[in-house]
Parts: C-alpha cells; structure tokens; sequence
C-alpha cells in the first residue's frame, strides 16, 4: 500500500496525546508522552525504537492493560466510537480480542502448560460467543488453525509438543479468532530463529490481509520490518519522533535519530560502513530538558537544548518532530 493508498482509507483507531505514566520507588517514570497517530482501516504500521523507548507501554496503554497506579491519559478511539478510555472495564473487556487484540510480548510462554490448544482457544471464543454450538465453535478453531498454517490437529497438542515457531501461530489463531480489525502485535517474532522469524511475519500478513484488519507490529529489527509494513513510526524517550511511510522513510529519513537506526542495518545491496550511534537513550526519570534526543544528536542546536520539537505534519502520512527539520521547512 502506498501512501496515497491508505491516506484514503477511514481511521480505525485515532490517537491523540496519549499518556502512560509509572509510579515506583517515589518516581514519576513517563513511558509514555503525548503520542498521537491515526491507524488506517487495513493498515500496517510498524513501531520502533530501542528497548526502554515505550513501545510496549503504547500497545499496552492503548488497550487499557496497565495496572493502577499507572496513569493512561488522552484519547484513543475505535471506528469513530467514544474514548475508550472513559469506557468501564465490561465495555472494555467487551471489545479486546473482538475489536482489538494484542499478541503479547513473548507471547508463546503465556499458553497455559496443562491445557490443549484447541481449549484454549475455545476460552477465548466462550467469553465472547456465547450463543454458539460447541460444533461451530469447533469448526471455527479448526479454520482458524488452518489460517494460520497449523493442521488443526495441533489442536489436540498441549503447548510443550509444539515448536516456537508453532507456539506463536497459535499465538496469532488466538488473536484473530474473533476477527478483530486491529491487531496489536508485540515483537511477534522475538526469541525465534531468522527463518521461523520470516514466516511468521509472512502468516501475520497473509492473516492481515485476509481479514482486512489494521495490524500494529512493535519491535526493532528495521530490516523486517521494512518488508512488512507500510508505515513505520520511531519512538525515542517515550515520545513519537517521526512517522512516515516505508519508502520515503528508508530513502529520506527526516529525524537524525530514524537516520542512525537506519545506518545501523545492514545491506547486501550496497557497501558501505555500518554506523552505531554512540551513547544510551537517557532513563525516563531523568529527561535532559528540550528536545531528549540532543545529547547524541550530531545537529544539536542550542534550541534543541531548550524547547521540545513538537510532532509535526510535513507531507501526506508523515510527520516528524525536531528543529532541524522545522528550519528547513
Ligand atoms: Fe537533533 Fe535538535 Fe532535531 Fe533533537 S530537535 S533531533 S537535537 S536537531
């Protein structure tokens, strides 16, 4: 999908100035601040950073399942309906998994040990689809193995008889089970081998586009990620720095930061010497003041050091925040 594509589709979640704040140990940790974005109805947007940048704390806040006393602030709403952050928790309850899945981080070590696949999937299935048979509900398992690529005898297996890479699928049968239009998946291939790691992402798209559900993918493997999605947004310090699709992000990246992950990757394509950027994002409990970035940023001006860059729109679908890129607009 190119960017003129999806600018025409309608939002399915809008995003605006949304907060999650921590409180431990008598500290106020902002993982995350102010971030705004709109996911398109079949979109794939993709989220990175280095760890400790928020990204978890997003696709966690934007589902409601961070504990008290963490503070979730701002507006997140689904298909134009209201903020699902004024809903209580039946409502909200209601919609995750039906509306709106997560594939959690480490996903495959959540399956209960001692349970068969097929009944856990039927738990998620009983919470929202009551009036079913046990028949339909049976055959509706074993289409949805079978949509993600698993014989639906897998069914009949507890999770230690199966392979990560199985695991995860089941993972994914799971999450689309109710046909959700937007699928959250936290680093969906972390802890498996490059190989599994690619056919998963390809099961996570074919599954995408089948159902025409919106899918957020979080992780930090820019190469991956450059094959499967079709915008990427870049997360530093808890905030969202730019956001743009694939293609001009990778030719033209506009925030140095999204510069210096990009020269991280390697390319068999061209020589060249890969770059680290030096440094360490700085902890969430003690932001340098202006824009977080500025110690490790090579353009660093003196406003950087003052002001934070808000996140602005510079071209259809993108958006960027810092001075730099202000200046020369
Ligand atoms: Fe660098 Fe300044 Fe832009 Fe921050 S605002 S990324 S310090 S140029």
């Amino acid at each position: 999908m190119n960017a003129a594509n999806f600018s025409s589709l309608p939002p399915i979640l809008e995003v605006q100035n949304l907060r999650a704040t921590y409180y431990a140990n008598r500290q106020t940790i902002p993982a995350v601040s102010d971030v705004s974005f709109t996911l398109r109805q079949g979109e794939r947007l993709g989220i990175v950073g280095e760890s400790g940048s928020g990204k978890s704390s997003l696709a966690l806040a934007l589902l409601r399942l961070l504990k008290p006393p963490t503070k979730i602030e701002g507006t997140v709403t689904y298909n134009g309906g209201p903020n699902l952050l004024d809903l209580n928790q039946t409502q909200m309850r209601a919609m995750r998994w039906r509306d709106l899945a997560l594939i959690p981080q480490g996903a495959m070590n959540s399956l209960n040990p001692v349970m068969k696949v097929k009944h856990q999937l039927r738990d998620v299935f009983a919470a929202h689809q009551r009036d079913w048979t046990a028949d339909r509900v049976h055959n509706h398992i074993d289409e949805v193995l079978g949509l993600v690529g698993l014989p639906a005898a897998v069914g009949e297996l507890h999770p230690h008889e199966l392979s990560g890479g199985m695991k995860q699928r089941v993972c994914i049968a799971m999450a689309i089970l109710l046909q959700p239009k937007v699928i959250i998946a936290d680093e969906p291939t972390s802890a498996l081998d490059v190989v599994v790691q690619r056919l998963i992402m390809q099961t996570l798209r074919q599954v995408q586009a089948q159902l025409q559900s919106a899918v957020i993918i979080i992780g930090h493997d820019m190469g991956l990620m450059a094959q499967f999605v079709d915008r990427l947004a870049v997360m530093y310090a808890g905030k969202l720095v730019e956001i743009a699709p694939v293609k001009p992000f990778y030719r033209a990246p506009l925030h140095p930061y999204s510069g210096s992950l990009i020269a991280a990757v390697p390319s068999t394509r061209q020589q060249r010497v890969m770059a680290g950027l030096p440094g360490s994002q700085p902890p969430l409990t003690q932001l340098p003041t202006g824009c977080a970035f500025h110690p490790r940023c090579p353009f660093a001006m003196e406003r950087c050091h003052r002001e934070i860059p808000l996140l602005r729109t510079v071209a259809p679908e993108r958006a960027v925040a810092c001075h730099l890129v202000e200046a020369v607009l």
